[in-house]
């Protein structure tokens, strides 16, 4: 049985980067008129409210997207993050965060598709609510991971694989590898995107050693620690790993880390873009 509801976490450190980079990665999807997939294999709730009970109750949005809106200190590179947060806010006040469904469906075009999964039945139902009128927004209760591999490959042959687990369940670890060798086997084309949480140094190398196994090239790992490692302190940072990355998403990381990372822990925090498997 799940408990986890990003509705506790949503616009946190982790969601920043996270967002940021999902909405870079679809903007360079858009440079090509073809038509593209994103498919969501954890979409949770597709929006929060800051202002309920689950967000108030561990502030932690404070400390990511409070840092950054709405004050006025943009950079360029998360127009399109930004524009997603004020589809939600006033320019003045901020009181609702998207999730990655709801950045991705304010960037898509009409020739492109979004396939959501979500398994909690709460997060289900409100997702399924917010987009009962997309045409062309699928979504399903089903477990993400599992039917991945009937989705791909796409017929637009085009598309980003978003994962993003809660981990949840300590097995996530090893299915998200074993989902990514199989999902690239029928679609190695595709760009995938990882999501994981620095809580124990050893469980991300361990993480890290697998996909490096699975053989798969161009892997590129973009990680923020807003605290130093540590055992006891819970999620110190996070992570992206992609796999067949916009070309551009390299120097655009390299870029945005430092000035996102003087934002949201002024620049106590450390920051890495290395490529995990070269090409
Ligand atoms: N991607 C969302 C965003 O960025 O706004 C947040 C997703 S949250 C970190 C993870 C979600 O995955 C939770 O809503 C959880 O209920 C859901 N979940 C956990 N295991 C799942 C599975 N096997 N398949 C689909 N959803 C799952």
């Amino acid at each position: 049985m799940l408990s986890y509801r990003h509705g506790f976490h949503a616009g946190n450190f982790a969601d920043v980067l996270k967002h940021s980079l999902l909405c870079l990665t679809i903007i360079e999807l858009k440079k090509k008129d073809k038509p593209f997939v994103y498919i969501d294999t954890h979409a949770g709730a597709g929006a929060y409210s800051l202002q309920s009970p689950f967000a108030e109750k561990t502030g932690e949005y404070r400390q990511g997207i409070g840092r950054l809106y709405p004050s006025q200190t943009f950079h360029p590179l998360l127009d399109s993050y930004f524009a997603g947060i004020r589809s939600l806010n006033t320019n003045s006040k901020l009181s609702h965060y998207p999730g990655s469904p709801e950045f991705v469906r304010a960037l898509m075009r009409s020739q492109d598709r979004m396939q959501l999964s979500e398994l909690h039945g709460s997060d289900f139902a409100i997702l399924q609510e917010r987009y009962r009128n997309g045409r062309q927004i699928s979504v399903a209760q089903e477990d993400g991971l599992k039917n991945l591999l009937k989705k791909l490959p796409p017929p637009q042959k085009r598309g980003l694989i978003f994962i993003d687990p809660s981990y949840e369940v300590k097995e996530d670890y090893s299915s998200v590898v074993d989902t990514l060798a199989k999902a690239y086997r029928r679609f190695a084309i595709g760009v995938y995107c990882l999501w994981y949480p620095v809580i124990r140094r050893e469980t991300v190398d361990n993480l890290m050693a697998a996909l490096v196994e699975t053989g798969i090239k161009k892997q590129l790992r973009i990680e923020h620690c807003i605290l130093p490692d540590s055992e006891e302190l819970g999620m110190t940072g996070s992570g992206l790993l992609f796999i067949n990355p916009p070309w551009q998403l390299e120097s655009q990381a390299r870029e945005l880390m430092p000035w996102l990372n003087d934002r949201l822990t002024d620049g106590m925090g450390t920051w890495s873009v290395d490529w995990l498997v070269p090409e």
